[in-house]
């Protein structure tokens, strides 16, 4: 029957759980009633993630209550909107997961929530489901908890601890900015969390790296933080968000970020605000990936007038356009480095082909795309044996493309956010 189960089904049965609470056995408390019909910001999902390359992991994503005292402009959960609202106590959140994780519908789980009422009551509550997991029902596998603005030191330290990652919403790169959309927030606020779960993750990774064994019941955060930004909700562009995300990196701590292209919500303040293009939310992750994995300098990455990265062509092959003088690379000797900056050649397929040309003799495109080569990207920007391998470079051979000009053509208003689970 599991097999068979819709994942409508499977989320049904789990919200059906939390009747167990009762008295009334079998039926729903009030505050969750509306679970099945709050649509895509109800409590529960269940979503596949790719933690690193080759792996996947299904988490069991739960948003503990959609109710919130905040009254950010682009949120969907905002106080002044009309919602259904759902909240789920923690030990009711804890029996949930621990029965999906028991059918094997996930392997571990992510935790977000509104902040309904005082940030430190919502983390008294967060801290709850950790502490039931970890310490009562002994859970050692992996969870992404979602803080929120406002802690108190003791309570980020003691949620770090539990926690195997701490991500934190920034929505925008600076005080300014995030005033604008998001009156009842304060950047400093969520910068001090930000920095306390930062040093607690490195303090970590110190300590394991001088030997100490992780406790897999309390392992102090060490997947490393995640941030999120909103993209699109103020006039920043991608070379200040860019900047914003190179700073966190260089200290340390924090993992990856998460780029929400905004999308404005019926009955909310920024309901006529065009939405951002989801290619935008798409070049900045890629320009992300070269800053994070391909070793470029946030000075390298290529932008357009505008400060925005161009739609119509991905931030590596802007960067290998506008500097001809590195092209052709020879892949018989070009450096691990040199080949990571060919369009269509990954971390992995470069590794490849250094590993292999010490024995092989590469002869042809077919060669590179048996290691993983994207042969049609990267054919322009090679020779083999001094040989190009083709004369046009494929994204000239996209010059025409041109994005830009049908953005936001029409307006689309949303009733939710893609942002909600990440
Ligand atoms: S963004 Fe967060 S704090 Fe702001 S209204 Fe939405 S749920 Fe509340």
């Amino acid at each position: 029957m599991t097999a068979t189960m819709s994942l409508g089904q499977r989320l049904d049965l789990l919200i059906s759980l939390a009747a167990a609470d009762q008295d009334d056995a079998g039926a729903l408390p009030p505050r969750l009633r509306n679970a099945g019909s709050s649509g895509a910001i109800g409590p529960l999902n269940l979503r596949t993630v790719r933690p690193g390359p080759g792996r996947k992991m299904t988490l069991l994503r739960v948003l503990m209550t959609n109710a919130c005292s905040f009254n950010c402009h682009y949120c969907p959960m905002r106080r002044d909107r009309e919602l259904p609202r759902t909240l789920l106590k923690p030990a009711e959140l804890v029996r949930i997961f621990l029965e999906a994780h028991r059918r094997e519908w996930c392997q571990g789980l992510f935790i977000t929530t509104g902040i309904p009422g005082r940030p430190v009551k919502v983390m008294d509550d967060l801290i709850e489901v950790l502490e039931l997991l970890r310490e009562r029902h002994r859970f050692a596998g992996y969870i992404h908890v979602k803080m929120v603005p406002g802690a108190e030191p003791a309570q980020v330290e003691r949620l770090t601890a539990l926690a195997s990652r701490v991500s934190l919403n920034l929505e925008a790169p600076c005080g300014a900015s995030l005033s604008a959309i998001a009156p009842d927030k304060d950047f400093t606020v969520s910068l001090a969390g930000l920095r306390q779960v930062r040093s607690l993750v490195v303090r970590e990774w110190a300590e394991e790296a001088d030997g100490k064994r992780r406790d897999r019941l309390h392992p102090g955060g060490t997947s490393g933080m995640t941030v999120q930004f909103v993209v699109g909700a103020t006039p920043d562009t991608d070379r200040t968000l860019l900047r914003s995300v190179r700073r966190l990196y260089a200290r340390g701590g924090v993992h990856h970020t998460h780029f929400s292209a905004f999308r404005p919500i019926r009955n909310t303040p920024m309901e006529q605000v065009r939405a951002a293009p989801a290619l935008r939310e798409h070049r900045l992750y890629q320009a992300d990936h070269l800053l994070r994995q391909y070793g470029f300098e946030e000075a390298e990455v290529v932008y357009g007038p505008d400060g925005n990265l161009p739609l119509g062509v991905d931030p590596k092959s802007a960067w290998a356009l506008s500097h001809p003088e590195r092209f052709p690379v020879e892949v018989r000797t070009a450096s691990y480095a040199e080949l990571i900056r060919v369009p269509g050649v990954g971390p992995l397929s470069a590794r490849r082909i250094v590993a292999e040309r010490a024995g092989t003799i590469f002869r042809g495109l077919r060669d590179l795309v048996r290691l993983g080569v994207m042969g049609a990207r990267a054919a322009g920007f090679l020779t083999v044996g001094g040989r190009r391998l083709q004369q046009e470079r494929w994204a000239e051979q996209i010059g025409f493309w041109r994005p830009e000009e049908g953005v936001g053509a029409g307006h689309q208003i949303y009733e939710f956010s893609p942002g909600t689970f990440r």
